[in-house]
């Protein structure tokens, strides 16, 4: 099924997956996946190690290419088409667990180069917006370091202003925090808190369950490959329908 929508980008879902299904050579990674984003909407994604969390998110940006099924991003569906690729991914903004920093370039030429290289931007607004973004993520006075001399928290939250450098529709980000120490972990998700307060569209990876309570509109359990349950916090949390949502919960929290 291939269908381009005639509907203004605007009026459905920002992301949406139906039916996709992806194989790693003749490993079934991704069985029928669906789902449905909404603007402002938070999803948060859990899950065991292996059931194909990454993979998933990583199809929405085309890190990773699925085999069947639609992955349509406001409006522009996922082909391979390189004008779709290249759509697609200047609409979404990721976040990667090992921070994926450009470690020989400062930390404003890292939040700069994009917007000054791929979309023609003077370097000096760059600049402005650049050091705007830090202080949002509460490191104004780091711009000049590099990534090797700042903390792992903080090159997280560099992470996450260099990818609102490109002003996303929404935002992915794959266990932002299971790479930092325990005490850091706050300062990431408090950054990402706010974020989704001022209404970005986020869809979140992550173990951390009181993040998930706080901020997600719903929930989604992955296992083996397959969205086994997706609820609000309160119900996911309070009265999970699946036995195996219920032995991950009693693992986790
Ligand atoms: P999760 O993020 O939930 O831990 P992943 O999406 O990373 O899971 O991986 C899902 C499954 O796919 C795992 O069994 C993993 O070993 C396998 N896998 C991931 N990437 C590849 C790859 N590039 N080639 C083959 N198998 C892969
Ligand atoms: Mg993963």
């Amino acid at each position: 099924m291939s269908t381009t929508t005639s509907s203004p980008a605007s009026a459905g879902p920002i992301v949406e997956l139906r039916g996709v299904n992806k194989w790693y050579d003749d490993f079934h990674v991704l069985r029928d996946i669906n789902l449905s984003v909404g603007r402002g909407e938070k999803i948060v994604v859990c899950g065991p190690s292996g059931s194909g969390k990454s993979t998933a998110i990583r199809c929405i940006n085309r890190l990773e290419q699925h085999q069947e099924g639609d992955i349509v991003v406001d409006g522009v569906e996922l082909t391979s088409d390189v004008r779709s690729i290249n759509a697609v991914r200047r609409k979404v903004g990721m976040v990667f667990q090992s921070f994926n920093l450009f470690p020989h370039l400062s930390v404003l030429d890292n939040l700069t180069l994009g917007p000054t290289l791929a979309q023609g931007e003077k370097k000096d607004e760059a600049e402005d917006r650049a050091a705007e973004l830090l202080r949002r993520v509460r490191i104004p006075d780091q711009a000049r370091k590099f990534p090797g001399q700042l903390s792992g928290g903080q090159q997280q939250r560099v992470a996450i202003a260099r990818a609102l450098m490109l002003r996303p529709q929404v935002m992915l980000f794959d266990e932002p925090t299971s790479a930092l120490d325990p005490e850091m972990i706050s300062e990431v998700l408090d950054v990402m808190t706010e974020l989704a307060q001022a209404g970005m569209t986020m869809i979140c990876v992550t173990h951390e369950m009181g993040f998930a309570r706080r901020v997600a509109d719903l929930v989604v359990f992955m296992d083996a490959g397959e969205v086994v349950e997706a609820a609000s916090p309160d119900q996911f949390f309070g009265a999970p329908q699946s036995p195996r949502t219920q032995l991950f919960l009693n693992q986790v929290l």
